[in-house]
């Protein structure tokens, strides 16, 4: 009887395929285990064994096996579980599922690009002959593929030779190049010891009598001393005293001033250091033990705790107990609240025990944290991620934390597997026995639902740490504004009135400005035209630093016009605003402060966001305007004033959670405002200031919101009370992406008529020339997931099979954000 297993490859697949093995190989091989094997006509990749047995496919002869790369298992059985359960769920292939769960470097196949990672001499790394001659080759050559390594070995397959210099780090695969991340360094000055004193100050003024420059910077140092307690940055020093650094370094050298250094993100936590001794407050303490009780009754709870309420604090503790049972501990994050910040914070109690993982980690760095999750060393014990950390081969784990859960960003969107990392990790945690904690200042109406309905239990901490008030909320009519002549560009008097009384008393401004780029769009007065994308039917957003006309889907640009394209008028002029006209407007109206921008084009790079919070942080920068990329959660200690330049916008968003997320948005971004000592102020610019979201959200009505909303979602037919599956059908012929849409909307109305909704046009129609069509699938609660499932798939099954809808992709989004 011969031998074969079952192997996941990393293709979106729909069945796992099968392949003959002897004797000795099966006995030797587990399932986890990577082997290497031929696909097609000539490729070869490499799949996870996920089962070994001896029952033959029956419609195709299996083929051989190449090689088994592996000695160990490198995928657990509650992965392979995991992914089983997410490729049913989410309805894609395990395939799909593999290749989003480990990192690429395991997944070496014909196409990979191999490249050299060490500056070693051949020499001096021990190689065997074969290691010797790919790594000659790669001298010679910055690159090869895979299969010119195979060429080159003149042998079947390279594969595990490659593998074992993947391992020994010497070569990387397909590897994207990262920027190495050194923390800013920022130079100060103070005045030396011999000289501080009245009476030494008028002496060192004297002997500078014949040094007029130097003088000058020793006056504007006690000028600014004299204004404010911060310490001086030599840079601010040569700007006020319009000097030069070698005078400044004369001052130093003859040993007036002295120079020192502060490492940027190291200070960061200064002043009230974290240590492991944490002494909570009596609400901390009460929502601790009841968040314990919880765990007693193996529920997953749900912390509502307002913003600095010291949420993060209990996880620590919550993660402390954890590891003095032995076991492992994840904190999932959305990807963008990753930051410094919470990492150090997190470091500081727990070391070298941390391990960060999210997607701007280079694939060895990825390779390293996998490493040590699997083994469970010491350093695999706390694993801070984004929504991809929830993939790590665990082999003990106790808890859970999911903060910010409300996020939607949670939610892979693209590629497959469109999983949403909340509710897996719910899951994860259930196939170990562990505790899960979501957290939040604004759940989630599906969690919070939950909750109510008793399937989670719920905690709520309702003051902030240090009885700090939440801050106080001034809505601003700005329509009223408007008419009355009060509105200065997008500013309202008030607005620019509690700017100017924060930056008197040296406090930070956040502005907060739902969109990127100057003005949305062009418009012509004359006839209306506004400059299109020839690729997707959206307008272009106007971006006055390069003066250019973008698109925001395909990246298209052109230069800006200053003639109406379509009639040729001069009449034309920008409507709406983004961050970087505030930004714009900003510069003249407070000249003298230092004005940031925080949105997608100005944190690109690995640490492009880093590096904005730490210059914030250093209060570099007075005044802060951007996007929704503030509001995730950042702990900033000088903040006392938030604005938000236009609530509307957020409002209008044609989608059923739009109110949910406004109100959160608006409720986050208002929680960075006075989170150490005074209370803070937010204000709300609005033209609709009596809408019932912006209401609930100054009187921090978060109940009221829910009651609200739910009616809503209840009345309309959605989430919480219905499920969804969405189907976009995308082709680039425009009668073919129609006809599949109703043909694919049909056949499932004939089963699930009345709850399948459209096929529509989304908002942006085209993308990439591509047409899109929408249909959604809601699920009524007491109808069954799995048979409806069972429907979908073999409509889709019928759906392939028709030849004129070759060319209609389509995605299945199964609890679509
Ligand atoms: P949240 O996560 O709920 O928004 P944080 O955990 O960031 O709130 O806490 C807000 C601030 O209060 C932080 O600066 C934090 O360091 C501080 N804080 C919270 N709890 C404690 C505690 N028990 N001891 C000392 N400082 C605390
Ligand atoms: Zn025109
Ligand atoms: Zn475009």
């Amino acid at each position: 009887m011969p031998f074969f297993i079952d192997v996941i490859l990393p293709l979106p697949l729909d069945k796992r395929f099968t392949y003959l093995v002897d004797k000795y190989e099966a006995e030797y091989l587990m399932r986890g285990m990577r082997v290497t094997v031929p696909f097609g006509k000539s490729k070869v990749y490499t799949g996870i064994v996920a089962d070994i047995h001896q029952n033959p496919p029956g419609v195709y002869e299996a083929k051989p096996i190449h090689q088994i790369l592996d000695k160990q298992a490198i995928i657990t059985e509650h992965q392979l579980k995991l992914w089983k359960w997410i490729s049913a769920y989410y309805m894609c292939a395990e395939g799909d599922v593999l290749r989003a769960a480990v990192p690429g470097a395991f997944l070496l196949e014909s196409e990979s690009i191999v490249k050299l990672i060490t500056n070693l001499d051949s020499d001096d790394l021990e190689l065997d002959d074969e290691e010797y001659l790919i790594i000659e080759a790669l001298h010679r050559q910055s690159s090869l593929k895979v299969q010119e390594i195979t060429q080159l070995l003149d042998r079947k397959n390279a594969l595990p030779v490659i593998n074992r210099l993947v391992e020994k780090g010497i070569v990387a695969l397909n590897q994207e190049v990262y920027e190495q991340y050194k923390p800013k360094k920022v130079r100060f000055v103070r005045m030396a010891e011999a000289h501080s004193g009245e009476a030494a100050m008028h002496k060192l003024l004297d002997e500078l009598e014949r040094a007029p420059k130097q003088r000058e910077i020793v006056l504007n140092f006690f000028s600014l001393k004299a204004q404010s307690v911060k310490p001086v940055k030599a840079k601010h020093l040569l700007q006020k005293s319009n000097s030069s650094a070698a005078i400044l370094k004369s001052l130093l050298d003859k040993g007036f001033l002295e120079e020192y250094f502060l490492e940027t993100d190291r200070n960061t936590y200064s002043g009230d250091a974290p240590n492991s001794d944490l002494v909570f407050n009596e609400y901390q303490e009460k929502a601790f033990r009841d968040i314990k009780e919880n765990f007693q009754k193996d529920e997953v709870c749900l912390l509502h705790g307002i913003t600095s309420s010291g949420k993060t604090e209990i996880y620590i503790r919550l993660i402390q107990e954890t590891l003095k049972e032995g076991k492992q501990a994840l904190y999932l994050l959305p990807e963008i609240a990753l930051t410094t910040q919470l990492i150090q914070r997190l470091q500081s109690y727990f070391g070298e025990q941390v391990l960060v993982f999210h997607s701007k980690y280079s694939m060895n760095e990825r390779v390293e944290v996998y490493r040590h999750v699997l083994a469970n060393d010491k350093k695999g014990q706390i694993v801070i991620g984004a929504r991809s950390a929830i993939f790590l081969p665990f082999s003990d784990l106790g808890l859970v934390v999911v903060d910010e859960e409300h996020e939607g960003t949670f939610k892979q969107f693209d590629p497959a597997p469109r999983y949403h990392a909340r509710d897996v990790a719910v899951v994860l945690a259930n196939f170990f026995k562990a505790n899960i904690i979501l957290g939040s200042a604004t759940p989630s109406l599906e969690s919070y639902f939950n909750a109510q309905h008793h399937k989670y239990g719920l905690v709520e901490l309702n003051r902030r740490y240090g009885d700090v008030l939440l801050p106080e909320i001034e809505i601003v009519d700005i329509k009223t504004k408007h008419k009355k002549k009060l509105m200065t560009g997008h500013f309202s008097d008030r607005l620019l009135e509690e700017i100017r009384v924060a930056l008197k008393e040296e406090e930070q401004v956040i502005l907060f400005q739902n969109r990127r780029g100057f003005s949305p769009i062009l418009e012509c007065n004359t006839c209306g035209h506004s400059p299109q994308c020839p690729n997707c039917d959206v307008s272009l957003t106007y971006h006055s630093h390069n003066n250019q006309l973008r698109c925001h889907y395909c990246g298209y640009h052109i230069a800006m016009q200053q003639k109406c394209m379509a009639c040729d008028s001069n009449d034309i002029s920008t409507k709406g605003f983004g961050t970087e006209q505030i930004e714009t407007e900003l510069k003249s109206l407070f000249p003298n402060h230092a004005i940031g921008r925080m949105d997608q084009d100005t944190t690109r790079g690995k640490y492009g966001y880093e590096k904005i919070i730490n210059s914030f942080e250093q209060q570099e920068i007075d005044i802060l305007v951007g996007t929704q990329m503030l509001t995730k959660g950042l702990d900033f200690r000088h903040v006392s004033l938030v604005g938000i330049m236009n609530a509307d916008n957020l409002l209008n968003f044609p989608d059923f959670r739009a109110h949910e997320r406004s109100f959160q948005l608006m409720l986050q971004v208002a929680g960075r405002a006075g989170r150490t000592k005074k209370r803070g102020k937010v204000l709300i610019q609005s033209y609709n200031p009596y809408h019932q979201i912006i209401q609930q959200v100054s009187a921090n009505n978060y109940s009221g919101m829910y009651k609200d909303q739910l009616e809503e979602r209840y009345n309309y037919q959605y989430p919480p009370f219905f499920r969804l599956i969405r189907f976009t059908l995308k082709s680039r012929d425009y009668s073919r992406t129609n006809d599949a849409g109703d043909w694919l909307a049909k056949s499932l109305s004939n089963v699930f008529d009345p709850y399948v909704l459209g096929p529509e046009f989304p908002p942006v129609a085209r993308i990439r020339n591509e047409y899109y069509k929408n249909i959604l699938l809601k699920i009524p609660q007491q109808q069954s997931l799995g048979k409806t499932k069972t429907v979908v798939h073999k409509i889709m099954n019928s759906f392939k099979a028709i030849g004129a809808f070759k060319s209609v992709k389509v995605v299945i989004n199964v609890d679509p954000v």
